[in-house]
């Protein structure tokens, strides 16, 4: 028998905080006597472009959980802040490491941040082990006819359901212990990280960090949601209308291909077909960032580079506070700033209202979200913003623009997501929830909603706004 014993692994936590299916973390206890499971809080991300303290209050309490379930497993997670270009090398050196599992990152600034990594491991001897585990299929297997990538979303979900998918793993058996001097190291305070003293959202309504939660939420969905998702998912008003998996997913609590295998394995229906089909669109838009990162700061469609957005600044900041005088773009908003979420069809009204209505670039609705949505995920944000705006791979065509009464009605028919949301409005009956304006001075005496002092007027004329906003679009079509 050989008593030669194996150098440790480290398995390099990202967006996988998950022990389930979790393809890095089995290659990296195969075989090994002791392995690091690593964590690096990042300043830059935390504190970056895209800073959300409710992100980050979802991701320390989801690390805490990873932490508690490593150590249920006599295991643990090492825990740092930094730059994770300095301390990845400097952990496998301490741990005398030759070997770093991850799941594959596939974002502009994750993969250019690994580049880095992987070389000074290689220098030092150390082999870098990319694997899956953050999408069903990598961007770079789905492949058009000709073999590049797609640019139109259907004909990319047919490529990516005849692609075989791997079968869902579940925990590994053992998880080797870690080196015995390895020290794991504290999870720092989101005030320690100069990320805040918190969520800015309702910590009772954003959801319960961690995989066992996660877990929780998709078996519940699983059981009692899913089958329903094809007639529900655009009310507005229904609380399970949806999965709200998408925090999960983003940071990787639950594994993507679990979720479309356990939806395979139910009853074929409606609602199992469309609910795969939603999370096809997040493998696409990762695809699309992935192909073309031009994307993160520019237009798809070049030439819309050119619309002359409005620097309105009163009106940006009536948007953001949910202040507009539409009641269901106020609802959406104020939805986000109390939840850090924010209802699908609420996200294209409220993203086609800002870039259409009033004519602000995406660029700033795209960030507004970024800081409130704990799901906030830069490929699908980036795609969902670009296109409302039309200036994206597979838009709503630039002469489609929203008319918000007509979509508070079709998708909040009884006015219920609004009063919820806007408790200036729970007064007001179902035939002028969504128009509130039109209230007679006696409506308003009786609603207890005095237009333009309980509640704003319309900040724009929304046929007006309509109007000009197709002709900008038209012009900017016209000169590219
Ligand atoms: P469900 O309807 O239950 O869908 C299941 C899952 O499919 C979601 O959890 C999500 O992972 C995926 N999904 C569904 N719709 C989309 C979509 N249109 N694009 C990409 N993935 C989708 N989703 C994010 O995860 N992060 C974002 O930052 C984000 N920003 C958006 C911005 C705008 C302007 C728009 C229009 C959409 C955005 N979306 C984003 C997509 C979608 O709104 C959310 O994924 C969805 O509302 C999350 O709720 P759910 O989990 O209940 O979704």
């Amino acid at each position: 028998m050989s008593t030669t014993r194996r150098r440790p692994s480290i398995v390099w936590f990202r967006r996988d905080l998950r022990l389930h299916d979790h393809p890095a973390l089995l290659a990296a206890c195969a075989d090994r006597d002791e392995v690091v499971p690593l964590y690096v809080l990042d300043p830059a991300l935390i504190n970056g472009r895209f800073a959300s303290p409710n992100r980050t209050w979802f991701l320390l309490e989801s690390v805490r959980a990873l932490r508690d379930a490593l150590r249920g497993l006599g295991s643990d997670l090492v825990v740092r802040v930094g730059d994770p270009r300095d301390i990845v090398p400097a952990t496998a050196r301490a741990a005398r490491a030759d070997a770093v599992y991850v799941s594959r990152d596939h974002a502009p600034f994750g993969r250019a941040r690994d580049a880095v990594v992987a070389e000074a491991l290689a220098r030092d001897g150390v082999t870098w082990h990319p694997c899956r585990g953050v999408l069903v299929h990598e961007p770079d297997e789905v492949r058009t006819g000709e073999g590049g990538p797609f640019s139109v979303y259907s004909p990319f979900r047919r490529a990516w359901e005849v692609l075989e998918r791997r079968a869902a793993a579940g925990v590994p058996r053992r998880i080797p212990p870690l080196p015995t001097d390895a020290l794991a190291g504290s999870i720092p305070s989101q005030a320690d990280l100069g990320a805040g003293d918190g969520p800015t959202a309702d910590a009772r309504l954003l959801p319960e960090p961690g995989e066992p939660a996660a877990r929780r939420r998709l078996e519940r969905w699983l059981s009692h949601g899913v089958e329903g998702y094809a007639a529900h998912r655009d009310r507005m008003d229904l609380v399970d209308g949806t999965s709200r998996l998408s925090a999960d997913l983003h940071l990787g609590l639950l594994s993507p291909t679990e979720v479309v295998e356990s939806v395979a394995r139910g009853e074929s229906s409606d609602g199992n077909r469309i609910f795969t089909n939603e999370l096809v669109w997040r493998e696409f838009y990762a695809h699309v960032l992935f192909h073309r990162p031009h994307v993160r700061t520019r237009a798809f469609r070049e030439e819309y580079e050119s619309i002359p957005w409005s620097d309105d600044a009163g009106a940006l900041a009536a948007w953001e506070a949910g202040r507009t005088g539409y009641p269901i773009v106020d609802a959406g908003m104020r939805q986000l700033a109390a939840t850090g979420w924010m209802h699908n069809r609420a996200r294209m009204i409220t993203a086609s209202f800002l870039t259409k209505d009033l004519l602000i670039d995406w660029r700033r609705g795209e960030s507004c979200f970024m800081r409130h949505l704990v799901d906030g995920d830069v490929a699908s944000n980036n795609g969902g913003w670009q296109w409302a705006a039309s200036t994206g791979t597979d838009p709503q065509p630039y002469f489609r623009i929203f008319n918000p009464i007509l979509q508070g009605k079709r998708f909040d028919p009884d006015g219920a997501y609004v009063r919820r949301w806007v408790p200036e409005l729970a007064g007001v009956g179902t035939a002028r929830i969504h128009a509130p304006w039109e209230m007679s001075d006696a409506e308003q005496a009786a609603a207890a909603c005095r237009i333009d002092v309980d509640y704003p007027a319309p900040i724009v004329d929304h046929a007006e706004a309509r109007a000009r906003a197709l002709a900008v679009y038209e012009a900017a079509r016209r000169t590219s």
